[in-house]
C-alpha cells in the first residue's frame, strides 16, 4: 500500500495535538483530521457574557506533571481561582450555612475513608491494572462505598455531593475504582484532589496551550473533517471521511472520546470488553454552567447532593465595580435539569445560595454534542478492563486521549500523557523500531 502520510490522527483536542507534535518531531509525516471547526476538543476558551470563559476543561495543577511540563515548555502564565470564605450546603432539601473550612470539616471523615485504600489498590497509579486488588472492587459504585461508612445524614449528603460533582454524574453510577484512581494520583489526599481540580488555570485560557502546541505541529490539521471509518489492513490503515475521501497511512491514532466511539466504523474488531464500554458509555452526563450574578459578598461555595439540579456553585471573580461577579457551577444530569433559560437557572442557583440573583448565564451541552456525548470520562463499574484494553491495543490503530489515560484519566493531563505514550509506541511499532511493520 502507498501511504499518503505515516500517521493519521483523529481529533485535535489535547491528545491529538500532542501526538501530532511528538510524531512530527520524530520525523513522521502526520495528518490530523478534526470533525469540529476548531481545535481544543473538550476544552474551549470562548467569549461569553463579555469575558473569556472555559466552556470545558480549565483547571490544571503542578501535581499533573504532563500538562505542567507544557506550561514550562511554552512559558504560559497561570492564574488562580480563589478559595472561598463562606459556604452553604443542602441536607435533605434544607440549607445549612457556615465557613468553607466548616464545610470541608463536615465531609472530611467520609471523604477520607471513601478512598482510604486507594494507595494500596492502585499503588502504581500509572499502571492501573498492575495488581489484582481492583478486580473485586470494580463491580462497586461510589455509593456502595459510602453506604459502608455509616455516615450521618449531613456527612452522607456532603460526600454524595462531592463525589457526584467529581463524576459529573450521580455517585451511584460511578465506579469506586475510578474514585480510587483519582485518589491514588493525589497521594490519597482528597483535599489535595479538590485543590488540583479547581484552583489553578491558564491565565490566557486553555486555548493558549492548544495554540502553542498547534504551532509546533509540522503536519496538516484539517478542520471540519469527520472520520467515518478506520480500516486496518496488514500493510497499513485506510481512513475514510464522511464525504468519502480516503487517506492511507502506516498507522492511525484515535483520540475520540468513549461517548462517540460507536459513531466510527472499525474494520478490525475492538477488544470485546472495549466494545461493551463503547456501547454502554461512561458515566458523566452533566453540565458546566457559568453565571453572572449579584447579591453575594465575596467568594463562596455551595454544594448539594446528586438529586439536586446543581452539585456545586463557586464564586470565581468580581466582574466590574458594581457588585456583579462570575461563578461556575456543575450539575450532574444535563437531561433531567437542562439549563435553558434565566428563570430556570435562577431557580437552580437560588436553592443553594441565599440572596443571589443571576442576570446572565453560559453553558455548552457536551452531552448533546456529537463529538463528545459526555463531559470528562468517568468510568462506570466493570469498565476499567475494557478501557485499558483500548489503551494498550496492539496493531496499527492506537487509542490516545484523556479517556484512555493511565494516570490522570479524564483530565487535560491524561490527554497529554496518553499522547506521549502513543507517539512512543508508534515510533517503536511502525516508524523506526527494530520490529517495525
Ligand atoms: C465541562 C468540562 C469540564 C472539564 N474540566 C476539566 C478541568 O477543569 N481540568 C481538566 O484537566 N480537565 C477537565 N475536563 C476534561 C478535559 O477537558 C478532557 O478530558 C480533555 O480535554 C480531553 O482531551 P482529549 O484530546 O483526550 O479529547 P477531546 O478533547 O474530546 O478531543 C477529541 C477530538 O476528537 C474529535 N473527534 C471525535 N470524533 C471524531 C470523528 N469521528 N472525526 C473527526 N474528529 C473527531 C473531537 O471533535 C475532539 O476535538 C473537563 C471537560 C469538560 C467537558
Amino acid at each position: 500500500m502507498n501511504h499518503d502520510v505515516d500517521v493519521v490522527v483523529v481529533g485535535a483536542g489535547f491528545a491529538g495535538l500532542t501526538v501530532a507534535r511528538e510524531l512530527g518531531w520524530m520525523g513522521a509525516r502526520v495528518a490530523v483530521l478534526e470533525g469540529r471547526d476548531r481545535i481544543g476538543g473538550r476544552t474551549w476558551t470562548d467569549t461569553r457574557m463579555g469575558e473569556q470563559l472555559e466552556m470545558g476543561g480549565g483547571w490544571i495543577h503542578w501535581m499533573q506533571g504532563h500538562v505542567w511540563s507544557e506550561v514550562t515548555r511554552y512559558k504560559l502564565p497561570v492564574a488562580e481561582t480563589p478559595w472561598p470564605d463562606t459556604a452553604h450546603w443542602l441536607v435533605g432539601g434544607d440549607r445549612r450555612s457556615g465557613s468553607a473550612a466548616e464545610l470541608l470539616e463536615r465531609m472530611n471523615d467520609g471523604m477520607r475513608r471513601s478512598i482510604e485504600d486507594c494507595m494500596e489498590v492502585f499503588n502504581r497509579p500509572y499502571e492501573p491494572t498492575a495488581g489484582d486488588g481492583w478486580r473485586d472492587l470494580d463491580r462497586l459504585s461510589v455509593t456502595d462505598r459510602l453506604a459502608e461508612l455509616d455516615l450521618d445524614d449531613e456527612a452522607y449528603a456532603l460526600c454524595d455531593a462531592m463525589w457526584s460533582q467529581n463524576f459529573n454524574a450521580p455517585a451511584a453510577t460511578g465506579a469506586l475504582t475510578q474514585a480510587l484512581r483519582w485518589g491514588a494520583v493525589s497521594n490519597g489526599d482528597w483535599q489535595l484532589l479538590l485543590d488540583i481540580c479547581s484552583h489553578w488555570r491558564f491565565r490566557d485560557g486553555t486555548v493558549s496551550l492548544a495554540n502553542a502546541i498547534k504551532a509546533d505541529v509540522t503536519g496538516d490539521i484539517q478542520l471540519g473533517v469527520h472520520v467515518a471509518r478506520i480500516d486496518e489492513r496488514p500493510d497499513g490503515v485506510v481512513v475514510t471521511t464522511a464525504d468519502g475521501r480516503e487517506i492511507s497511512a502506516r498507522a492511525c491514532v484515535v483520540t475520540a472520546p468513549i461517548g462517540v466511539l460507536g459513531s466510527i466504523e472499525f474494520t478490525s474488531a475492538l477488544p470485546r470488553e472495549a466494545q461493551q464500554v463503547a456501547a454502554d458509555g461512561q458515566s458523566s452526563q452533566g453540565f458546566k454552567l457559568w453565571v453572572r450574578a449579584r447579591g453575594v459578598d465575596g467568594p463562596f461555595i455551595a454544594m448539594a447532593p446528586s438529586d439536586e439540579p446543581l452539585a456545586l456553585i463557586q464564586w470565581e471573580h468580581a466582574f466590574g465595580d458594581g457588585g456583579d461577579f462570575t461563578a461556575f457551577s456543575f450539575g450532574t444530569d444535563a437531561r433531567k435539569f437542562p439549563v435553558t433559560d434565566l428563570e430556570t437557572v435562577n431557580q437552580y442557583v437560588g436553592r443553594l445560595v441565599p440572596g443571589i440573583e443571576v442576570t446572565d448565564f453560559a453553558s455548552h451541552d457536551w452531552v448533546g454534542d456529537p463529538y463528545a456525548r459526555q463531559t470528562w470520562a468517568m468510568l462506570r463499574p466493570n469498565q476499567l478492563e475494557g478501557v485499558q484494553a483500548l489503551a494498550t491495543m496492539p496493531g496499527r490503530v492506537t487509542f490516545a486521549g484523556a479517556d484512555y489515560a493511565h494516570g490522570w484519566c479524564s483530565f487535560i493531563d491524561g490527554a497529554i500523557e496518553s499522547a506521549m505514550r502513543a507517539a512512543r509506541t508508534l515510533r517503536e511499532r511502525v516508524l523506526y523500531g527494530a520490529d517495525r511493520y
